[in-house]
């Protein structure tokens, strides 16, 4: 075996094919396979995105990797072992979990998320930084949705591995995820060289709406036109799959996505009763200042003239109120 970056693979892609074995042909997977299958997964999906489970005990994997003559000290540094505090024993860093492989852009294996099968904490666990596990440049289904992203020129871009499977269940099948964190500048920019266009998907939460705009504006410098799929609140986009069906999420959520412009005023408005003179006024404040900052006076021109129908303020004291703040911008 070469080097260390190809042994590190091999053995992912080794535990990969294992546990997926596990989960689709054993007895003891079949707390895992029934899970699924209450969720909605279709055993297509898990051959697909090659699901898997890994079993209760402490060394099943370990003892497969040392049969195929890795390096227990080398399993340790790729993540798929761990070190027992107390004992200072290696163990399989993965028990008991439903097994997302993680694939790079290759459609190789280079780390896993774990799901929890019940309720418990923590949810996930995933592969810790290593060299081939990379979470700031590595997104969940890119190797699976590429070609379907660069052929409609658009990609899903989602919070959770179940949202992309559940993604493709509704055939959309450019649909990728972050690994638990937020969107880096580097995700974004391998984003922008495969398509021009995103769709933001994110949960109906605060955690959601925070990761949206902060992904929005960094997926806006790189160059790509953003738009954001809103979601009821406190829905994701699997519950809304599996509760109303694909061809409401289709319609009416990713092909009913807005502007960031038009989301953001969605924000403002959430908290506010706009019947209320002073609240009304907050609000028009707020727009204002964010129509100020579009880049072209056609989409200023627009978003005023939406604002003007929505509050009913003259569209002549809302254009001279924008006058000014685009002065005091510059
Ligand atoms: P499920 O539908 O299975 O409950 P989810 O994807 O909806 O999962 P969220 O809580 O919305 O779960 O989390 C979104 C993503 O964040 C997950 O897919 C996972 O990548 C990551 N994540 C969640 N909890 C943890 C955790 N405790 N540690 C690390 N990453 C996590
Ligand atoms: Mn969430
Ligand atoms: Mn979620
Ligand atoms: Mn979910």
């Amino acid at each position: 075996k070469d080097s260390k970056t190809t042994r590190f693979i091999e053995a992912h892609e080794l535990a990969a094919r294992f546990f997926h074995h596990l989960l689709m042909n054993t007895e003891q997977g079949k707390v895992a396979y029934d899970y699924l299958m209450d969720r909605g997964i279709s055993p297509d999906v898990m051959k697909q995105f090659q699901l898997g489970y890994a079993p209760k005990e402490q060394t099943v994997l370990k003892e497969l990797l040392e049969k195929r003559q890795f390096d227990a000290q080398e399993m340790e540094e790729c993540g798929l072992l761990r070190r027992v505090e107390a004992t200072w024993e290696l163990e399989d860093r993965f028990r008991h979990r439903i097994m997302f492989p993680i694939w790079n852009i290759d459609g190789k294996v280079v780390g896993f998320g774990g799901r929890i099968i019940t309720d418990g904490q923590p949810k996930y666990v995933n592969t810790p930084e290593t060299p081939i596990f990379k979470k700031n440049e590595l997104l969940y289904g890119f190797h699976l949705a590429r070609p379907f992203v660069r052929k409609k020129n658009r990609v899903i871009l989602f919070e959770g591995y179940v949202d992309v499977l559940s993604s493709h269940l509704a055939d959309l099948p450019y649909a990728i995820a972050t690994l638990g964190t937020s969107l880096t500048k580097r995700q974004a920019q391998i984003i922008r060289r495969n398509t021009e266009r995103i769709t933001i998907c994110y949960d109906g939460d605060r955690a959601g709406e925070d990761a949206t705009l902060k992904a929005a504006n960094l997926l806006q410098q790189e160059g790509l036109q953003v738009e954001i799929a809103i979601l009821p609140e406190e829905e994701d986009p699997d519950q809304y799959i599996r509760t109303y069906g694909k061809e409401r999420f289709q319609k009416e959520i990713i092909e009913a996505a807005v502007p960031l412009i038009v989301f953001k005023m969605h924000l403002f408005k959430k908290e506010k009763n706009l019947n209320d003179e002073g609240e009304k006024l907050q609000y028009v404040e707020e727009v204002l200042h964010e129509i100020a900052s579009l880049s072209t006076s056609v989409e200023q021109d627009i978003y005023v003239r939406h604002l003007s129908e929505e509050t009913s303020v003259s569209l002549e004291a809302l254009k001279q109120e924008l006058e000014r703040k685009i002065r005091a911008n510059h």
